[in-house]
Parts: C-alpha cells; sequence; structure tokens
C-alpha cells in the first residue's frame, strides 16, 4: 500500500474567512478568542476534506494566523527585547505586533522586516536574532493541533521548519553568525520533538528547503551537525522534505544526515530520481512530490505513474509515499467551487482538493486498484482535450513569434543619440520631476469600480467617473509643477489584473486566493493560452490625459516579466515562451502609444528581480530571457520615444549587467529607505542612461521634508552626473491619501527646483 501524504494546506479558507477573522480581530471588533475559534474551524475543515479527497497522513501545524516561520521564531522564544514585554503580556498581540507592528497601548513598534519564500509570492517575517540570543520552548502549538488533529481520528504528521532552514532565513541584528547559534537552539528542537513523541506522534516532517540552494561550507557543516545531534535525541522519525528544485549536488550532503524518510521535488526536478534511487537505503521511506504545488494544472498522471513505478520497482512500495511537490500553500483550495469559469478551462485546472486527488488516483493505480483505470482515463481525456484546444494554440501567435528577427529588440540608435533627439522632443529642465504612475485609489474610485462591477452604475457614468478623476489628476500634477505627467490609473484594479483581462489566453477565478502575507491574499490570473492582443489596452486613457495638457504625459504599462511572474503560467510550454508572447502583446501597446502621440512610456518591472531562479547556474538562462522579453516590448519606437522602466526594490547588485541591458531611457528604482546606498551598483556598474532614485518612500504616510530629499539628491548627484538624474517617488501612489500626497510631492518639486538652482550657481 502506497502512502498518500500531503505536506501542507492553504490556511485562509476557501472565503477568506481567515482574513475576516483577522481583521476583525485588529479591529478590535472581536475577542481573541473568536479569532482562534475561527482557526480551529479552518483547520478541521481543510484536515476532513484532505481526508475526504483521500490523504492517508495530513500535515498539522502547517496551519499559522500569519506565517509558519513567525510561528517558528515565537515558538523558540526568538523574540526581541523591544517586543517582549508586549508578549509577555499578551502573547496574541505580541504575536501580531512582530508580524505588523503595533502603535497601542504605549507601544510604537516596527513590525519585523519581510520577504519572499524562496521563489514563491508568498511572504516570511525574517526573524531576528543576536549573537547571545537564548531559545527555549515557548508554547505547545505543534503538540496542540497534533492532539486536535488526532481527536478527529486523523493520521497527522506535524510539520517543523529545520533548524538549519530556520537559522539560513533569519538574520543576526549584531553581526554575528546565525549558524554559531545551532547549538543553542538544537536542545530546542530535541525537546520539541520528545514532546511530539510523547504525544504520541510516530513521524514529523522537517522541512529543509535550503537544500536545494547554493550552500556553503558552514551551511553544510551546520546540516551534518545539526541532524547528529538530532539522531540522538529521542524522537519520533523525521521525514525531511525538500522542495523548489534539485537537491543536486546536496545529495550526498543529505545522504549522511540520520533521517528516516527524504522527500524531493520531482516537478520542478524530475531527474533527480534516477540519482537518488542510485544506492537508495532500503530501511529509508522515500516522498515523491509528483503533483506540483506551485500551479493550478492538473497532472499527466501517466508521466506521474512512470515516476513512482521506477521508485516502486526499485524500493518496493512500503517505503513509499506520494506527496505534492511542495506545500500546497500556493495553490487556491478547490476547483470545483469556480462556476463561472468556460468549461473547456475548468477541467484542466487541480487546485489543492483535486491535487490530493489525482495523488490518491495514482496511489491506487501503483497498488493495481480497479477504480484507478477509470479515473486515469478521464484524466488522459482532459490532457489530451488540453492539449489540442483551439483555446491553447493560436497558430497566428506561433507565427508571428517566428517571423521576429534579431532587429526587434534593438531600439534604432544608441542611448547617446536617443537621448539627443529626446531632449529635443520634451525640452525638459535638469533633475525632471515625474511620478511611478498611480495616484490615491481612494475609497470612492474603488467603489465606483465595484458598483460598475455589480451593474449600479453604467459603463458611460463609470467612463465618465474616470474622466473627471482623471482630469483632475492631470491638474494636479501642473499646478503642483511636475514636468513628466501621468493619467493616474484610476481605471485599474490591480497592475496585472488589468492587463490580463484585456488578452487573450487569461482566465479569471472567482474565488482562487492565495496568502501572500498575513491576511493579504492575491488572486493570479491563469495563462491558459497563446497570449495575443485584441485590441488596445491603455491607449484610450493615455491619449486623453495627454489632450488635456501641453505637458509630457507618460503612457504605463505592466512589463511583460511581471505579467508572467504575478500569474499562474501555463505548464506545457517554458515560461520564456509566455514570456515572449506577453512581450509580443505588449510590444503592440507600446507602437499604438507612440501613434497615439504618446512621447514618453513606462513599462514597469518590479517583478523582475524576484524571478531569479533558486540556483547561481541558472540565473543567466533566466535573465537573458527576461531582458530580452523587455527589449522586445520596448525596441519599437523611434529614437525620440523615452523608455522608461520601473523597479521597487533595492538589491541590484547581482543583476546590474541585466538591468543595463534593458536599456531602459529612464530608470526609477527604490532608493529612499536605504538613504541611496543602492545607487552603489549604478554607480560602480557606471550606468550610462538617466536614473530616478526615489527620493522618499511612499510606504509609510509620513510626509517628507524637502531638505531630506534634497540630501538625498545630493549623494546621488556626487557619485552620478546631473543630466543623468530624474526626480521621482520610489514607487506608485495608489496606497496614499490625497493630503499626503500633495504635501510630499510639493516638497519634491521643491527639492528639484534647489537642485536646479545650485547647479546653475555652480556654472
Ligand atoms: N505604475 C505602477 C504604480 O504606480 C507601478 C507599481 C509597482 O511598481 N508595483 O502603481
Ligand atoms: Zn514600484
Amino acid at each position: 500500500m502506497t502512502n498518500i501524504a500531503n505536506l501542507g494546506f492553504p490556511r485562509v479558507g476557501t472565503k477568506r474567512e481567515l482574513k475576516r477573522a483577522l481583521e476583525a480581530y485588529w479591529a478590535g471588533d472581536t475577542s481573541g478568542e473568536v479569532l482562534q475559534d475561527t482557526a480551529r474551524d479552518l483547520r478541521h475543515r481543510h484536515w476532513t476534506l484532505q481526508r475526504d479527497a483521500g490523504a492517508d497522513i495530513v500535515p498539522c501545524n502547517d496551519f499559522s494566523l500569519y506565517d509558519h516561520v513567525l510561528d517558528t521564531a515565537f515558538l523558540f522564544d526568538a523574540i526581541p527585547e523591544r517586543y517582549r514585554a508586549l508578549a509577555d503580556a499578551d502573547p496574541l498581540a505580541g504575536y501580531f505586533a512582530l508580524a505588523r507592528g503595533t502603535q497601542k497601548g504605549g507601544y510604537d513598534l516596527h513590525a519585523l522586516e519581510m520577504t519572499k519564500w524562496f521563489d514563491t509570492n508568498y511572504h516570511y517575517l525574517v526573524p531576528e536574532l543576536t549573537g547571545d540570543q537564548v531559545f527555549r520552548l515557548r508554547g505547545d502549538k505543534p503538540v496542540a493541533e497534533y492532539l486536535e488533529a488526532r481527536a478527529l481520528g486523523l493520521q497527522a504528521r506535524p510539520v517543523l521548519l529545520g533548524p538549519v532552514s530556520f537559522l539560513l532565513l533569519a538574520k543576526t541584528v549584531d553581526g554575528s553568525d546565525r549558524l554559531e547559534l545551532l547549538d543553542r537552539l538544537l536542545p530546542v528542537y530535541a525537546e520539541l520533538l520528545g514532546r511530539l513523541k510523547a504525544a504520541g506522534a510516530p513521524w514529523v516532517q522537517i522541512d529543509e528547503p535550503c537544500l536545494v540552494l547554493d550552500l556553503d561550507g558552514d551551511d553544510k557543516a551546520a546540516y551534518r551537525h545539526a541532524y547528529a545531534a538530532l539522531a540522538k535525541a529521542d524522537r519520533p522519525k523525521l521525514m525531511l522534505a525538500t522542495y523548489f528544485g534539485d537537491v543536486g549536488d546536496n545529495l550526498s550532503l543529505v545522504r549522511e544526515l540520520a533521517v528516516d524518510g527524504l522527500h524531493i521535488d520531482l516537478v520542478r526536478a524530475p531527474a533527480q530520481l534516477d540519482t537518488v534511487l542510485l544506492a537508495w537505503p532500503r530501511d529509508l521511506v522515500l516522498s515523491l512530490g509528483v503533483v506540483d504545488g506551485r500551479n493550478v494544472w492538473r497532472t499527466d498522471l501517466d508521466r506521474a505513474l512512470v515516476l513512482a513505478r521506477q521508485a516502486r520497482d526499485a524500493i518496493g512500495s512500503a517505503s513509499l509515499e506520494l506527496a505534492p511537490s511542495c506545500s500546497l500553500l500556493h495553490v487556491p483550495i478547490d476547483a470545483s467551487l469556480e462556476r463561472s469559469l468556460p468549461k473547456e478551462i475548468h477541467d484542466w485546472l487541480a487546485f489543492a482538493r483535486e491535487k490530493i486527488e489525482e495523488l490518491r488516483i495514482l496511489g491506487d493505480a501503483l497498488d493495481g486498484k480497479l477504480q484507478a483505470e477509470v479515473a486515469l482515463l478521464d484524466a488522459r481525456g482532459r490532457q489530451d482535450r488540453r492539449r489540442h484546444s483551439a483555446l491553447v494554440h493560436r497558430p497566428d501567435v506561433a507565427a508571428r513569434l517566428a517571423a521576429i528577427g534579431p532587429s526587434a529588440t534593438r531600439r534604432q540608435s544608441a542611448y547617446p543619440e536617443r537621448q539627443q533627439a529626446q531632449a529635443k522632443r520634451l525640452g525638459l529642465p535638469l533633475f525632471p520631476t515625474t511620478t511611478i504612475g498611480s495616484f490615491p485609489q481612494t475609497h470612492e474610485v474603488r467603489e465606483a469600480r465595484a458598483q460598475n462591477k455589480s451593474g449600479k452604475l453604467s459603463d458611460a457614468d463609470y467612463d465618465a467617473f474616470l474622466a473627471a478623476e482623471t482630469e483632475k489628476c492631470v491638474r494636479f500634477q501642473e499646478q503642483i509643477g511636475l514636468d513628466v505627467l501621468v493619467h493616474g490609473e484610476f481605471e485599474r484594479n490591480d497592475m496585472v489584473e488589468y492587463f490580463g483581462e484585456q488578452l487573450d489566453g487569461f482566465a479569471f477565478t472567482k474565488l482562487g486566493w492565495v496568502q501572500s502575507y498575513g491576511s493579504r491574499c492575491v488572486k493570479p490570473p491563469i495563462i491558459f493560452g497563446d497570449v495575443r492582443r485584441p485590441k488596445a489596452m491603455t491607449v484610450r486613457w493615455s491619449q486623453y490625459a495627454q489632450s488635456l495638457t501641453d505637458r509630457p504625459m507618460k503612457g504605463m504599462l505592466t512589463g511583460p516579466v511581471t505579467v508572467l511572474q504575478w500569474s499562474f503560467v501555463r505548464d506545457d510550454q517554458p515560461r520564456s515562451a509566455t514570456c515572449r508572447q506577453i512581450a509580443l502583446a505588449l510590444r503592440d501597446e507600446v507602437l499604438n502609444l507612440e501613434g497615439a502621440g504618446i512621447g514618453v512610456i513606462q513599462i514597469d518591472e518590479p517583478a523582475l528581480r524576484e524571478g531569479l531562479p533558486l540556483r547561481r547556474a541558472d540565473w543567466k538562462t533566466y535573465l537573458d530571457w527576461a531582458v530580452e522579453a523587455f527589449r522586445l516590448t520596448a525596441s519599437g519606437v523611434a529614437d525620440e520615444t523615452q523608455v522608461h522602466t520601473h523597479m521597487c526594490y533595492s538589491e541590484f547588485n547581482d543583476i546590474m549587467d541585466a538591468v543595463a541591458a534593458m536599456d531602459a531611457d529612464v530608470i526609477s528604482i527604490e532608493t529612499s529607505r536605504s538613504r541611496m546606498e543602492l545607487l552603489d551598483a549604478f554607480v560602480r556598474f557606471r550606468y550610462p542612461n538617466d536614473i530616478g532614485p526615489g527620493v522618499y518612500d511612499i510606504h509609510s504616510p509620513r510626509v517628507p521634508q524637502s531638505s531630506e530629499m534634497t540630501d538625498l539628491l545630493e549623494k546621488a548627484v556626487a557619485v552620478l552626473k546631473p543630466q543623468q538624474l530624474w526626480v521621482n517617488p520610489d514607487c506608485g501612489l495608489k496606497t496614499r491619501g490625497w493630503p499626503e500626497t500633495r504635501a510630499a510631492l510639493e516638497a519634491m518639486v521643491a527639492a528639484a527646483q534647489a537642485m536646479r538652482a545650485g547647479v546653475a550657481a555652480a556654472a
């Protein structure tokens, strides 16, 4: 009998029940008990769902009120000093203070830093440690949730983030070495494992996703040391879980670790099965991640079965488990609840529930159960229909892409010539001012959109509303004296969804929520087929806005890599191929904007960096096609049309070549929070084109002084040519209110004027 095990399940609930409960609790409308009740209900519902879908082993302690890395830090009492009094007095309030900061009850605490969980769109809170860190068990969440699941009669397997990944994902704030803390941490892991054993847990899933990364000698030594120590503990059996990639060159290290089972990701890295099976020790359990935990497509069960049979023939089914490639946290819960998708597309989808059902079929097929045959036949039919669907394959898209030559990804002239042509056309002053695109998405704007969507506001009235908002925004920008204006993006719900809704090849779910962080969920579009642009998408609003003013109006687009990165993408062709299709559709849009008289066009790529593969060896391939896609989007225009790009993050050191190769005329970046430090990368590289280093942080309602911005600009002028510099905020203003937006932008314009005066005086 082959066991079906799940590694983790979404937490928020199909209707985002957890989000609602959290927000009510944060607002002070409900008590902590009510929140915990909702959480318990969700756990129970999700466990039963998994069991009913066919899981033999369900995960527990994968649930979190906010984030599992924060849970781990909290559990081991890795609570920075400033939060401690609150955490001691009111653990729940302390926990959320770490997660999101607090300004209640006389406290003024920032949240912990948040960052992306490997290459997913899930964000975890970065534990903050010090060299003299003391770890001890605080509470008994893993044990309590294990007992909870067992009380329902389930075979549950507690999930713990492993000690080495925990430390590697954390940071120290005093310059000490994280891994030096291992010896302090291991006794607490041993104690916890002992308690889980005493509670009756036969197995624990210990997640060490860092085993798929490039590890140095110290990391490897830490792994050896940690698992040698845990081998001595009186503990349940350990299923060591790796995911998100190939164990690769870490396999010999993994073989040295004294665990009782190993999970490998065979979706991202199917080829590793061969190497893993070589010299597999008979007494170890092997868990095969054969169903994609990162995407929404039904599995090619025949292909998965080949892998499962290969493993079974090599090691026997008693030591075999079938599982998703990783936790199902990254997919929505239940595709059967989607009622409005086209039937044909709906048939191809598997969310968490359907993925467990697929594993059940695979397990039954492996064990030779007859009922699996019918299910396999059905699955084969779906694969077949998808493979041949006219919705997926549009020959005209392939034909156009095939006809594209190398000149399509090159601007007509090199930057210096373009710069002259653009200067002549635009006639901008030194230190030109602009914004990143969006202006406040007020309650009114969102309300009008919702009303239009539900049919309560007619299209004509909604249009009139948007026109009025846009005009107000243009007048506002003129009045405060910005040089390059934007239309304000009032018509856009989301920077990817807005484009996806207008492109062929995209589908949208009603309940396809995925947790981004804490209570924040996103509903990524599903790219199911060849991407095509039936008609212009943004020209109308940009053209209208330009008609209102003599100043240059900047057209605003989301770049191909960002559209790709923030969607569920096809698994039947490489990501690079889908990205090229999106790029081609956006190229048409760029040309239409240019044709409509728009002389400045910004193509946002905030997700370019996060698309970087986990292993350095794979970076170049990715960056090559990502840059190529951007260039395909941007390069059709004449020299005098100015192309901007925007990236709202700060780590450019690793990707500077690629950023320069994009060859945008102007790039705006996040610099205000790091006080221009990240300009270093641009300076070291001698970035040749124009740069707009964000001069203030739009993520905070705080209004900056003009002098703060001139200080930052002085720093920039010290290392770059004044002719290279633009003045802008560090991201879009959609989350801000109007009063602070006005005050901040007025101060920003004043800062630019002061800089111009300074240069004039020096000359
Ligand atoms: N143009 C977008 C805006 O201003 C850019 C958003 C982003 O960088 N994430 O909102
Ligand atoms: Zn941004």
